[in-house]
């Protein structure tokens, strides 16, 4: 059984799997330890991943990036709107009441919601790993950030199960860190806790997590996100200097052209990267428009000037999570960060300032997600022993029960799970009722839910309620659920009585006797009737069918260009040995007729034997080796002999 952690990340994700005692970071198929999140279409197959990242330029209308980003997304909302629509160049529409993406496929327009395109990276994710660990993979752990609502939760869940995976747990992206963190330190205190915080900023968001660690377990005590805030920001503000001087100087408008303007988002980045580690960095864009070469240089201390204003927001966030966890910065004993955009010297600088002491470099900046997202898997897999370390982690956003008010209410609503409830967790409700009622959760405060949105959530009616015997209301309990994903539910309703007990108890004397009690006692059952925002199955059967379509398509195609690419190495590489080395292990009479034959399958292969079924390969390369391999034989059997005389000379 697999134990995988998956941290699914905006630019590029990190798988980790647990083994031989520990985690390991696992490489994709070009021994790349980070895999770009991208998803491409062209019009025989698909491309997942580095192949994706291969055509992002060349065919960038049909590559799809953002995945995260459109996680349980309508297309009207206001995010996808004014920030991922600039990141996509493909057309964004409506698809089954999601946010998708329209694309050119099999050269037939095509649309995709969200949860397609995540579950076909997250399949990719799954073939790399199960090609490194050798052996198939379904349980898993997947990481999100906290800021995430429910229905993007249901959204990654909804893919994964796609793809085929068993996602045990969706993990905030920080407390997987935290947790990494936690279970390897040996030195943590049994009393006063030792509080961290732990600052990730990746390519689109930026999050902060305080935790208290005593030994054998860590609480997450405040959060606070800027969930527009990223690698990718820092990016457009050289994009837009950029295009300004261009417009200038070399007098072009990279906003005309989206082509040029993704050439240029490249390059911003690989400046900004080189910018941390060097005063200056050069751009050169050789033909970027109109056949017009550009080129420049950024300093770091203009970088810094244009992007002074996202560095005040740094500080923002830091605030807001020390104000949630009620602590000051005085009470932090270490601070660790994670997210490539950490690398930014301006950024470390800020937060090593703020909270007044050094960054501790305790974890990987770019693994440790992943690698506390395996930890997570291997603690909730029944095969793997992992050292005892409890995760307290909390709710993002405090969820409420709605009601119609009955006579026996006060309210009509009350707050189930506040912001700082543990997940997961189940609490009993009480309520008076004579006949069935209906019960509706939100999001309590739909101002710090991500814009558009809907905070909500479920609608739950109980059903077969009636009054008691004497006519009064029946007293039902409720119980609700916010799981381990951090999803909520009504998990069932039942009826209770207050009714006398015979008990016996032992009284001080040391005997036995009968006591009569009143007690609460379960007397029935009730439905629950629910409708939630999870998209309905016959939706997630049809994505899994078209999935695995799709999956034998691109294997076939793969398949083919395999068989292709033997039958046409077999052509050049015989038609050579066959006038060479193999030549007089051939029967003459037959020699210039099978030159003859491998020259015409090579030339085939560039002419009307480019694009056809496996079988036909197959087929050719089949009837070349019935000629070919004998003679192969031969020469095998001759080199051999010589040698197999010496051996018995020396055995002798
Ligand atoms: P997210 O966490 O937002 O979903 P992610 O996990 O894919 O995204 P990371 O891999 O943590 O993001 O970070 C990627 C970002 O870090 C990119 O914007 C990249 O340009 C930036 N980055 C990587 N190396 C450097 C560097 N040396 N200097 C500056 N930025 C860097
Ligand atoms: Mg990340």
């Amino acid at each position: 059984m697999s134990v995988v952690g998956i941290d699914l990340g905006n630019l590029q994700s990190v798988i980790a799997v647990a083994r031989n005692r520990g985690i390991d970071v696992i490489c994709n198929e070009v021994s790349n330890r980070a895999t770009p999140s991208l998803v491409s279409f062209g019009g025989r197959q698909r491309y997942l991943g580095e192949a994706a990242k291969t055509q992002e330029i060349s065919n960038y209308k049909n590559t799809v990036g953002s995945l995260k980003r459109l996680a349980g997304r309508t297309v009207s909302d206001p995010d996808v709107q004014e920030y991922e629509k600039k990141f996509i160049a493909g057309d964004l529409v409506d698809v089954d009441g999601q946010v998708g993406v329209k694309v050119s496929y099999l050269d037939e327009a095509q649309t995709f919601s969200n949860i397609q395109l995540i579950a076909m990276y997250l399949s990719k994710l799954k073939d790399i790993t199960a090609h490194e660990i050798a052996g198939p993979v379904s349980d898993c752990v997947i990481t999100v950030p906290g800021w995430f609502t429910e229905i993007q939760r249901r959204a990654v869940l909804s893919a994964a199960e796609i793809a085929g995976l068993n996602c045990l747990r969706l993990v905030n992206d920080l407390t997987a860190a935290a947790l990494g963190y936690g279970i390897t330190k040996t030195d943590l205190p049994e009393d006063k806790p030792r509080n961290v915080a732990f600052v990730d900023v990746g390519h689109s968001d930026y999050s902060v997590s305080v935790a208290s660690f005593v030994k054998g377990q860590l609480t997450v005590r405040g959060t606070a996100y800027d969930k527009h805030f990223g690698g990718r920001d820092f990016d457009n503000v050289i994009v837009e200097h950029l295009a300004a001087e261009f417009k200038e100087k070399f007098k072009i408008d990279v906003y005309t052209n989206q082509k040029a303007l993704i050439r240029l988002r490249v390059a911003a980045e690989r400046c900004k990267k080189v910018l941390s580690a060097n005063p200056q960095a050069p751009v050169n864009i050789e033909s970027i428009m109109d056949d017009r070469d550009v080129q420049t240089i950024v300093n770091r201390t203009d970088f810094e000037e244009w992007a002074s204003h996202l560095f005040t927001r740094t500080e923002d966030t830091l605030k807001k999570a020390m104000e949630v966890a009620g602590l000051t910065v005085a009470d932090i004993d270490a601070v660790e960060m994670v997210g490539g955009s950490t690398r930014i010297p301006a950024i470390k600088t800020t937060i090593s300032n703020f909270f007044g002491k050094p960054i501790s470099t305790t974890l990987n900046q770019d693994e440790a997600v992943a690698r506390g997202a395996a930890l997570q898997c291997a603690m909730l897999s029944p095969v793997f022993k992992v050292r005892d370390f409890r995760v307290n982690d909390i709710c993002t956003y405090p969820i409420k029960l709605e009601w119609t008010k009955s006579p026996e209410d006060d309210d009509t609503e009350i707050v189930v799970f506040d912001n700082n409830n543990n997940i997961p967790s189940t609490k009993m409700l009480t309520f008076y009722r004579s006949e069935p009622f209906t019960l509706e959760a939100k999001y309590a405060n739909p101002a710090d839910l991500p814009r558009g949105i809907n905070p909500w959530l479920g609608q739950y009616t109980i059903k077969d309620v009636k009054p008691t015997a004497n006519g009064d209301p029946a007293q039902v309990k409720v119980k609700v659920r916010l799981n381990i994903h951090g999803i909520f539910s009504v998990e069932g309703a039942h009826t209770v009585e207050e009714k006398v007990v015979e008990e016996e108890v032992t009284n001080k004397d040391g005997e036995k006797e009968t006591k009569k009690t009143k007690k609460l006692v379960k007397t029935g059952d009730l439905k629950v009737v629910s409708g939630t925002t999870s998209v309905p199955h016959t939706v997630i059967d049809q994505y899994a069918e078209k999935e695995s379509q799709m999956v034998a398509s691109d294997k076939l195609i793969m398949a083919t260009e395999a068989a292709k690419n033997s039958l046409e190495e077999y052509g050049y590489d015989m038609r050579d040995k066959i006038m060479g080395p193999l030549s007089d292990y051939i029967d003459p009479g037959i020699k210039d007729k099978f030159a003859e034959d491998l020259n015409t399958v090579v030339d085939w292969i560039y002419d009307e034997g480019d694009d056809q079924p496996k079988s036909v390969y197959v087929e050719k390369l089949d009837s070349l080796k019935v000629i070919g391999t004998p003679v192969v034989e031969r020469y095998r059997e001759a080199e051999e002999r010589p040698r197999a005389a010496n051996s018995l000379m020396e055995t002798i």
